[in-house]
């Protein structure tokens, strides 16, 4: 039987004034916000490399993790979501449900941040569930977050407790969306990414594409409680898992010293309510330290979540 879940999935979603043809149509008509830039990431997630289907994650989690994995790198932009396009490739056996799990999931979270879900594509095959989404936002010019602003002298900061996220957080994604705009509004930030893959992975990006180094001091890291479940459980440290698990989508921000000191102050009250935190620092050179309590140094290999190819 054909799923035509695009096609359910537009006759569900309101009308919205940015988008001048109502969807549906070959491709969509958007209409960008006057005077601001365009921002678009894909994201694509696989049965098996991203989710596991089953009693823990539902369709209707994936489609969430979806959108919010793209809504999270919008946030590392500062650019605020306007509108989304989503692929899927279901499987031929039990394909409908899935689908309708998904757009469940996915219209939930685009209702909660003000996404126009404009149009996609779906496929029926032999293989598992597949879901792409590609998210646009907007940003005034000039005003987008990026990873190769760090400067040294900078405070580095992370935006909440980080490890463990494949106990539940890695589906349940709280993408940092309001947080992002609020930050990028009223301080000034020289640097962003989102915690995707691993927070000394992503650190180390930031680190390599601003051509500095990052003095991580491993007593400040905040250590999610689902990183000391996952370390009693297979040996590891906590702070290991904080710094190497991934999907955590807390936002890494390098911001000059007085600047970092007032967001943390200001953090904890609304509307923000985050424990955001000083991780450490950006100095010249390039790679990532550890700085113990003591003050000691040694060399930080950054760790997380790469795809990997057989050959
Ligand atoms: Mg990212």
């Amino acid at each position: 039987m054909e799923t035509d879940f695009v096609a359910r999935l537009l006759a569900r979603i309101p009308a919205d004034p940015r988008l001048e043809v109502p969807p549906g149509d070959d491709a969509a008509v958007l209409r960008p916000p006057a005077l601001r830039r365009t921002v678009v990431t894909v994201d694509m997630l696989m049965e098996g490399t991203d989710f596991v289907l089953g009693p823990d994650c539902p369709p209707r989690a994936v489609g969430h993790k979806a959108l919010a994995v793209s809504l999270s790198d919008l946030a590392a932009m500062a650019a605020r979501p306007e509108a989304a396009f989503v692929a899927v490739a279901l499987p031929r056996h039990g394909g409908d449900a899935l689908g309708r799990g998904v757009e469940e999931g996915l219209l939930a979270l685009a209702a909660e941040h003000g996404v126009a879900v404009a149009g996609g594509d779906t496929n029926a095959w032999d293989g598992p569930l597949v879901v792409s989404t590609t998210a646009i936002g907007s940003v005034a010019p000039g005003r987008a977050w990026r990873r190769d602003g760090a400067r040294p002298g900078d405070l580095v900061v992370v935006t909440g407790p980080c490890g463990g996220s494949l106990l539940g957080r890695h589906l349940a994604v709280v993408p940092r969306v309001r947080e992002a705009l609020h930050i990028a509004a009223h301080f000034d930030v020289h640097a962003a990414i989102d915690v995707s893959d691993g927070l000394s992975l992503d650190l180390g990006r930031m680190m390599a594409a601003s051509g500095t180094r990052g003095v991580v001091r491993t007593a400040a890291v905040p250590i999610h409680a689902d990183a000391v479940r996952r370390a009693a459980r297979d040996g590891g440290t906590p702070l290991d898992h904080a710094l190497g698990d991934g999907e955590d989508f807390e936002l890494i921000l390098a911001l000059p010293a007085a600047e970092a000191h007032r967001l943390v102050a200001a953090a904890a009250a609304p509307p923000l309510g985050l424990a955001i935190t000083v991780i450490g620092a950006v100095e010249e050179g390039a790679g990532l330290v550890a700085e113990a309590a003591d003050g000691g140094q040694s060399p930080l290999e950054p760790r997380g979540f790469v795809h990997a190819f057989d050959s």
